[in-house]
Order: C-alpha cells, then structure tokens, then sequence
C-alpha cells in the first residue's frame, strides 16, 4: 500500500494522532467536540467509525457492512482495528488504509482551510491515489530501477576534514540520539537523551536534529554533515516553504541556527539501515540517564560499528 497510507494505519494504532480528545489528555486547551459533525466527542473510534461522515465515506467505498460489524462490539481502536483487518481481503486493507487517511486529510482540511471534502470527493481521491500508486510500482517494476539504486543503505564515512553527525529519535522510548564521527569513521563523541513526549514522530526526528545542531555548535564542531532517516523532515529542512504546523516552527529554528554556524556542512537523508548507530542508541536510551554523554563504543552497537 502507498507508505503514507501505511504509515498512517501505525500511527492510528498506536494512538498517536493528535485527535481532539487526544490532545485535550495531553493538556492542550481546546474543543473535545468532533470537527466534522460537532456531536460527539473526537477520538479515533467516533472520527473513523462512528461519525456519520465517515460513515458516507466508507458507504461510497462499499467497505461500512463489514466496518460496523466489528465498531460495533465497542473494543479499543486498536483491537477493532486488527478486528477489521482480519475480515478485509488484501486489496480491501489497502483501501481501508486509504480511506481512513483521507478522512483525516477531510477533518484537517476543515478545520485548518475550512474547506468542506466530501464523501464522493473522498472517494475519487482515495481511487486515485490507488491507480497512481498502482501505475508507479507497474512502470518500476518494468523499469528494472532496481538495478540503478543509490545504495544508500550503508553508512559512509564524511569527506576528509569533515564530521559526520547521525541523528535519531525512538518514538515508544520517547529516546534521542546524537552520534558524532569523524573522517576516519571514529567515534568522537555521541549523547544520548529523553525528550518530551511528543504527538507525532516527525515532530520528534526535527526535534532530534534540532537538538544535534545545537549541540554540535556547542562543541564548536564545524564542516557537520547531519544524517537522519525521516525523509518529510529532511525534506522540509531544504524547502522554502514555512509550515504554521508545530513541525513547521521546529525546522525554522533548525534551519535558522543552522545558517548561522555551520559552513560546509549539510542535512541529508539516508536509509534507515545506514542509520543503524544511533537507531540502537535511541533504543538503548532508557538504560541510561536523561542526558548521557559518551566517547567511548557502548556494547550494544559495537558490532555494527
Ligand atoms: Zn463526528
């Protein structure tokens, strides 16, 4: 299935998208009430499932008879989730991954552009993005582009004089890791900290890089080439356009400090294979202190180091 729809499905199990109710458990100020139909109150169950617009869009998709089947046995989420799943045929969980993407693509449209989509322009959107991304693998696949791959699945050491800085963020572990190396592929330094829970995980992978920028330039580090494995928060590093989201105030301080001391240097995305450093030490971040520095090699990534 497209990866932003997968994605998507995790993140909606895991409870991690920032609903209404959601963010009111978590402290912020605002309404509980749902932004479609402002009847109930906003959680996952009543935005996917149980508001009547949601309901028009799995109608016109013809997935609502096996939906209300199993929303109706009033289970978590998650569980009615994996229930659903379990009755749909692969090509139906794919479009289950659609749908309920756009009907969060719906709610925020509304509420950030007050902009009404609906049910049949749900729909249309979600068959589409099904051909498109259909059409994409069949003419990879025809394009052999697998031979023409960058690999950029192995972690290469910086060019001479220069230091490399790999930066990442566990999620479940609420975990931060920084690891700096240099030329000759050496360990210089690396820390690694907790950090505030937060309602998404590209906001944590730019907070990640916000915190590897400011501590490299605490050390005086210079000529850095940061690396991390989120593509949307890279992307949104080098772009020129200024997001009012949260994410958004985060990559202009990043991009900020950045400009205004490094020279050199560079945010870049590699794989999450070449990452596989700081991915262990984000991991292993709960066994140490908040803030935990280290110079020298930690068992738990000696073998791939
Ligand atoms: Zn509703």
């Amino acid at each position: 299935m497209p990866p932003k729809a997968k994605t998507f499905l995790w993140r909606s199990c895991r409870n991690a998208l920032p609903t209404r109710i959601q963010l009111k458990d978590r402290g912020v100020n605002c309404t509980k009430t749902c932004a479609l139909c402002e009847n109930e109150d906003e959680d996952g169950m009543h935005l996917f499932f149980y508001c009547k617009k949601s309901r028009q869009c799995w109608q016109q998709l013809g997935l609502w008879s096996q939906i209300q089947q199993k929303a109706q046995l009033n289970l978590s989420f998650g569980v009615t989730m994996f229930e659903i799943l379990q009755v749909l045929d692969p090509s139906e969980r794919v479009t289950l991954a659609c749908v309920m993407w756009y009907i969060w693509k719906q709610r925020n449209e509304f509420i950030w552009r007050n902009e009404v989509m609906t049910s049949v322009a749900v729909r249309d959107r979600c068959l589409n993005l099904l051909t498109s991304w259909k059409n994409v693998q069949e003419s990879r696949n025809r394009a052999g582009v697998h031979q023409h791959r960058i690999d950029n699945t192995v972690w290469r050491k910086p060019d001479e004089g220069h230091f490399k800085c790999n930066v990442d963020f566990v999620f479940n572990w609420v975990g931060i890791e920084i690891c700096i190396r240099n030329d000759h592929g050496r360990l210089v330094k690396a820390i690694t900290s907790w950090s505030a829970p937060v309602l998404d995980v590209s906001e944590g992978e730019a907070l990640s890089l916000l915190y590897a920028i400011r501590w490299a330039k605490e050390q005086n580090f210079n000529k850095v080439i940061f690396e991390l494995d989120s593509k949307r928060v890279v992307d949104s590093f080098h772009s020129t356009r200024n997001d009012v989201f949260d994410l958004g105030a985060i990559i202009r301080e990043c991009r900020n400090t950045f400009s205004s001391f490094f020279t050199n240097s560079r945010v870049e995305f590699i794989r999450r294979q070449a990452n596989e450093v700081a991915h262990r030490l984000a991991r292993a971040v709960i066994f140490y202190a908040s803030i935990h520095y280290f110079t020298v090699l930690r068992d738990c990534i000696q073998d791939i180091y």
